[in-house]
């Protein structure tokens, strides 16, 4: 009957991802440790090595130490035998690469963005795309992207742009069709917490993970037992729109005043700062990029001008404040920030973590670590391959595209 054999298919699937998932998650592993974690009998897990074997996704890598009997063969991702698209639509630039399995990067294209009106954007994602298409890395098994503003992950759409006039836009569809791959998107906050969760180690030290990014906006994502948590409508961790500021607050772009991006943001700083700093014998900072301008004030900040300091460290204030309602929220132990704004260092974090000690539980606070993450800029892109990742199906061959272009 079909629904039995639905259910038997989806059983096979299930294991399969199972044993791939334990295979990903180690360097190398036997048959019997993979039987014996997974608890599926000898018999399946050798039935799925050999199917994983041929696919090429999995390779032996010699014999490991005996315990008792026959020495076991010890099984390894092969690292090359797929390779994935990641996009990184951030604010000024949009970022293209084309990784491996383990997350290693073989090629990137970075572009700045130049018009954020219309057609334009897409065409420039698609000059991005077409140069990753012809890297040799083969087989391509699917575009992962992350893009600021909400986004509807099932359905492959930008709700809302942060930095295009993008509303309701099918880009999911789209390159879709264009490239004729799979292709999911993400919330960039939320893709770079997977990114830092599977690739910058965090996996390792437990199930559970908030990424706030510290850039020119502010957002968080959410990782809960191993898998992204977006919440009902895909906004889970948009915690930069959430009101700090309630006297002479300043305007937000999303229309109200007083956000914690209006305080805590880069932007925010960037608006300050220059009120701040005067350079009788340089260009004007009007001349400058908003990047050459943040150099700027972290050399001041770094010689001690007092007034940036006590700029940059209110600002950690406010996101001290934020987090204490996470940690009230979530009791996560472990919570990462990355960004434009953590250039501002040790100095940055401690007002942070000390705000975030005085308010919030001291059970709750004290078990809870904020540090700086791994991946630097590219947590974003590498979330959204890791996103790709988990999605195990992806990765065999007769549902992914051998060859493109
Ligand atoms: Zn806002």
């Amino acid at each position: 009957m079909p629904l039995i054999k639905a259910t038997h298919q989806q059983t096979k699937e299930h294991n399969r991802n199972l044993v791939l998932k334990n295979i990903f998650d180690r360097e190398k592993i036997s048959r019997a440790e993979l039987s014996r974690i997974t608890r599926l009998t000898r018999t399946t897990v050798s039935e799925i090595v050999t199917d994983l074997l041929d696919e090429g996704l999995v390779t032996e890598i010699g014999v490991g130490e005996s315990i008792g009997g026959k020495s076991p063969i010890l099984l390894s991702l092969a690292k090359d035998s797929r390779c994935l698209i990641g996009l990184d639509i951030a604010q000024n630039h949009v970022r293209g690469a084309v990784v491996n399995l383990r997350g290693e990067i073989k090629k990137t294209v970075t572009a700045p963005v130049v018009d954020r009106f219309g057609e334009k954007p897409l065409k420039q994602i698609f000059e991005i795309l077409d140069q990753l298409m012809k890297s040799p890395c083969r087989p391509i098994s699917g575009i992962g992207i992350g893009a600021p503003g909400l986004i509807n992950t099932s359905e492959g759409i930008v709700i809302n742009a942060v930095n295009f006039d993008w509303k309701d836009f099918p880009l999911a569809k789209i390159l879709r069709e264009r490239y004729q791959l799979p292709v999911y998107i993400y919330n960039d906050c939320q893709a770079a917490a997977m990114g830092e969760y599977l690739y910058g180690g965090y996996h390792q030290k437990g199930e559970n993970l908030v990424v706030i990014n510290v850039g020119y906006g502010i957002g968080s994502g959410i990782i809960i037992n191993g898998k992204l948590f977006q919440g009902d409508d895909g906004g889970a961790g948009e915690i930069g729109h959430v009101v700090v500021v309630h006297k002479e607050a300043k305007p937000c772009r999303c229309g109200h005043y007083g956000c914690l991006e209006s305080v805590a943001s880069a932007q925010a700083i960037l608006r300050d700062a220059k009120e701040l700093l005067h350079f009788p014998d340089r260009p004007s900072l009007s001349e400058l990029s908003e990047i050459a301008i943040l150099d700027e004030i972290e050399k001041a900040y770094i010689a001690g001008h007092p007034a940036i300091r006590e700029l940059i460290l209110s600002s950690a204030r406010y996101l001290g404040y934020a987090i204490a309602s996470l940690v009230g929220t979530l009791n996560i132990h472990q919570i990462v920030l990355i960004g434009e704004m953590t250039r501002f260092g040790p100095a940055w974090l401690d007002v942070i973590r000390d705000t975030m000690l005085r308010a919030s539980l001291s059970r709750l606070a004290n078990s809870t670590s904020i540090e700086i993450g791994k991946l630097e800029n590219n947590s974003t892109l590498l979330g959204a391959i890791a996103l790709l990742v988990n999605n195990y199906s992806l990765l065999f061959m007769k549902n992914s595209a051998r060859t493109m272009l």
